[in-house]
């Protein structure tokens, strides 16, 4: 729906960024050190989206030859050149941190995590080109998500960017020559409007918290979410409306969690001994446990099986012995939405108690209280008790040495669904940000990066989201940076193209 034109601009500014997170943080420090006026635009009363509660990490190719191994996960839905590009630049991120005063290293773990893949290194080892990539973190203040993210606000903070926070960006503002040429923003109720002079880049992340958008693009469900509530896939609209095309959509970073109706977000479970397998509601386990990377996991649970109608493996159940239990908290509370809100206990008491996991002092109790049929339990823990004694995991080869029977009572089970990190699609962009229209030809001023419409078509390489963020951002706030202002002297008629908000009336909301 067109809008009625607003007669003046609130605010002015070279470059508009909306959404604040790593991608908008890396793009709005660029367009400034390059010399552009930025205004960053949050929803939220802080910024910091995905990348506050994200492992903090990031992968780093070490060569040219990485883009193979990007190629081959991409499944052939991302350009070439695209990929070029992203891991040329990626190859040089540490020395950028550097550039902006951040220093970085190359990360090492100090403890396997079940299930995780061959962390530090590429996910998928076999694939060639996989031998070219280092995952870092920062040195300092943190290597978490919450360090990464102090880096850039302290970054940001040292320079003249004005960061307007509760401001939803609500539609783009499009000139007589299409251009993308402002945003309509809401404050406190009121409207804003704020001129682009230069160009609008949107990173305002993923929809995993859009219920309609998952339902119509993942490919299973129900599909939790591990992430930050605000990113509900606003960029999209606002992209859509004038006239984007989208790649990607069903592409995720996803992993097993579990989901109780208290906490908005899904906890993100992991083992951290050996003692433990999935299996589906049929009994059955369906995968090599210690060997899943975690963020396939969409992949190998969204089979459906239309004569029972119904996802044989939605929920999956962990199921652990006494040992196990003892050894680690399954939550470790150090990413996700939940990391502040929830301390899980060291030996899952608590969460016995309180009826998240489920104890069973025989193999048939538990499968009675899950609800499974107590026979086909019994004969999958039996099947795989076997495969412990011979060292051999007939169905899915899971490696000899973490064949450990669950063999010390009681048993424990908790239900897992597939929950996202983060979603990978959104408006489709070139190698340098820009936002693409069905016909590939770029929209006029609107840039993107992050996220919102990231390079990882297909299957996810862990660390490949930041590394993203931070290169395409960079490009992205270049580019807007060395747009020419376009010509609004002459009087041009500006139109407005909805995209979420509702009618625009009234005067001008001031800038808080
Ligand atoms: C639990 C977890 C662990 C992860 N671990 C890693 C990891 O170790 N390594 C890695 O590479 N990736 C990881 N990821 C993924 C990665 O963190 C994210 O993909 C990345 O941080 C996204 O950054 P972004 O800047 O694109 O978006 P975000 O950081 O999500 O920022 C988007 C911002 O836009 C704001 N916004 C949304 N709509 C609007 C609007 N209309 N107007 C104004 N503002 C708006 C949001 O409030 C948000 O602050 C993880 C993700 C999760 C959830």
């Amino acid at each position: 729906m067109r809008k009625t034109i607003p007669q003046k601009w609130d605010i002015e500014t070279d470059v508009v960024v909306v959404g604040y997170g790593c991608a908008g943080a890396t793009a709005a420090i660029t367009a400034s050190d390059e010399g552009a006026a930025v205004t960053i635009l949050e929803k939220m009363p802080a910024g910091g989206g995905n990348t506050r509660i994200s492992g903090g990490g990031w992968l780093t190719p070490t060569d040219v030859g990485f883009a193979e191994y990007v190629e081959t996960l991409c499944g052939g839905l991302t350009e070439r050149e695209v990929i070029r590009t992203f891991v040329k630049k990626a190859m040089g991120i540490g020395e950028w941190v550097k550039s902006v005063g951040g220093e970085a290293r190359v990360f090492k773990p100090a403890q396997v995590s079940y299930v995780a893949g061959p962390f530090p290194g590429a996910s998928f080892p076999w694939l060639p080109g996989s031998q070219h990539m280092l995952k870092m973190k920062l040195k300092e203040p943190a290597d978490d998500g919450e360090g990464l993210w102090k880096f850039f606000t302290d970054t940001v903070e040292k320079r003249p960017i004005r960061v307007m926070l509760n401001t939803r960006a609500e539609e783009l503002i499009l000139n007589e020559k299409g251009e993308v040429a402002g945003v309509m923003a809401r404050k406190e109720g009121g409207q804003l409007f704020i001129k682009a002079r230069r160009g609008v880049i949107l990173t305002t992340g993923g929809f995993g918290r859009d219920e309609e958008a998952k339902r119509d693009f993942l490919p299973c469900r129900p599909f939790f979410d591990f992430g930050n509530p605000a990113n509900t896939g606003d960029g999209i609209r606002l992209a859509q409306k004038v006239g984007a095309a989208l790649w990607h959509m069903p592409a995720t970073s996803a992993a097993l969690g579990f989901k109780t109706p208290e906490y908005d977000a899904a906890f993100c479970i992991s083992f951290k001994t050996e003692r433990f397998i999935f299996v589906n509601r049929d009994c059955r386990r369906f995968v090599d446990e210690t060997g899943l990377e975690d963020h396939e996991i969409a992949a190998i649970v969204s089979t459906f099986d239309a004569r029972r109608w119904s996802y044989p493996n939605i929920p999956a159940y962990g199921i652990f012995d006494e040992t196990g239990r003892k050894k680690a908290p399954l939550f470790e509370g150090n990413s996700g939405f939940n990391r502040t809100l929830y301390k899980w206990s060291p030996d899952s008491s608590i969460e016995i108690e309180k009826g998240w996991v489920i104890k069973g002092n025989t193999i048939a109790e538990l499968a009675r209280k899950i609800k499974l049929n107590e026979a086909g339990l019994e004969q999958g823990l039996s099947q795989y008790a076997g495969y412990c004694r011979t060292g051999k995991d007939e169905d899915f080869g899971r490696a000899g040495e973490t064949l450990v029977p669950l063999d010390t009572p009681p048993y424990y089970a908790i239900e897992l669904y597939p929950c996202l990190c983060n979603t990978q699609g959104g408006p489709r962009r070139d190698s340098e940000s820009r936002v693409l229209d069905p016909d590939g030809e770029p929209i006029p001023r609107l840039y993107a990066a992050g996220e919102l419409g990231s390079i990882w078509g297909f299957i996810y390489q862990g660390g490949g989201n930041n590394a993203e963020c931070i290169v395409f951002g960079q490009i992205a706030g270049s580019n807007a940076a060395a747009e020419k202002p376009w010509d609004d002297s002459k009087g041009n008629a500006r139109r407005v193209v909805s995209c979420i908000g509702d009618r625009i009336d009234g005067p001008n909301a001031r800038a808080g």
